[in-house]
């Protein structure tokens, strides 16, 4: 057996079960993770205590398998990794930011402001200053939130599908405030990448402009930044990113309506350039990122 180099992984929220899109993607991350020697992993980025969920967690792992995609080792769950990230905050350079939405909101439609980006409101406050605010938030039982202090403006990827990409850096959250602090996905997925040996990322095209802030965030923490694959997005008949309310779109679903596996790989097969396969093995066989289609997958069940 040829010894593993590398690791590649699918890492859904678990908040309800895998629709068509997600699916794609994850038999495209299984596909290049294997055709290239990588191991696989399944991770959980159940990060948002507020929205995610073990049983769904768990439907998701059960879809996944039952469609032909195998994993290496034991899924892992970001609501476990909280000592991870802690140290890692300790390694980059940091500052409480005491800013509610509104507060970014009114700091954002300010004339010199960029789109998107933290201005740094909070990054230059006085001692005193710090003092009164976190005082402010304490009296109603919340804590600030944590950001970085960022040195740069942009940073450049490298995408297998896109090329280089360049894209906006800022003074990113690293923890949440408010009244349960909850680690921030873009430290979450560097520190995990990282700790798995992750050195190929393969999701959708909507991630690729947070891409150039997770590269950043790695290269802080002494990290390689992955390769990225950022996918083409599987779109309604409407053009709007399919949902789950577009109809029976889940494994599921699809299932209850009469379908076999075979059936739902064969769809997924034809909208990534291998018309007629009906398994992961026959499409390990005959996919190539080169025969990918480009544009979204327009599904109109
Ligand atoms: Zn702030």
């Amino acid at each position: 057996m040829t010894a593993l180099r590398g690791a590649g992984r699918y890492a859904p929220s678990p908040s309800g079960d895998l629709h068509l899109g997600n699916l794609r993607t994850a038999v495209l991350a299984w596909l290049l993770a294997r055709g290239s020697g990588r191991a696989f992993y399944l991770r959980d980025e159940d990060i948002d205590s507020q929205r995610s969920s073990a049983d769904s967690a768990r439907r998701q792992e059960e879809d996944l398998r039952e469609l032909g995609l195998d994993f290496d080792g034991p899924t892992w769950h970001q609501s476990d990794r909280g000592a991870a990230y802690a140290a890692a905050l300790k390694q980059l350079p940091h500052y409480e930011c005491y800013c509610s939405r509104r507060d970014i909101a009114q700091a954002a439609s300010a004339p010199h402001a960029i789109p998107g980006q933290y201005p740094g409101t909070c990054r230059n406050l006085t001692p005193a200053q710090r003092q009164a605010r976190r005082a402010e938030l304490s009296a109603a039982g919340r804590v600030p939130a944590l950001r970085l202090a960022a040195d740069a403006s942009r940073a450049t990827v490298h995408d297998a599908l896109v090329g280089e990409y360049e894209g906006d850096v800022d003074d990113m959250i690293l923890r949440r405030g408010g009244h349960a602090p909850d680690w921030a996905y873009n430290l979450a997925v560097v520190v995990d990448d990282a700790a798995q040996g992750v050195d190929q990322v393969v999701r959708g095209d909507d991630l690729l402009s947070s891409a150039p802030r997770q590269a950043y965030l790695a290269g802080l923490l002494g990290h390689t930044p992955p390769e990225y694959v950022h996918v083409p997005l599987v779109l309604n008949s409407r053009g709007a990113r399919l949902a789950k309310r577009d109809g029976a779109v889940t494994l599921r679903q699809m299932r209850a309506q009469g379908a076999t596996v075979g059936d739902v790989v064969e769809l997924l097969a034809g909208s990534i350039g291998c018309p007629g396969a009906r398994s992961l093995a026959e499409l390990a066989e005959r996919f190539e990122l080169a025969n990918l289609p480009r544009d979204p997958w327009v599904w109109s069940g």
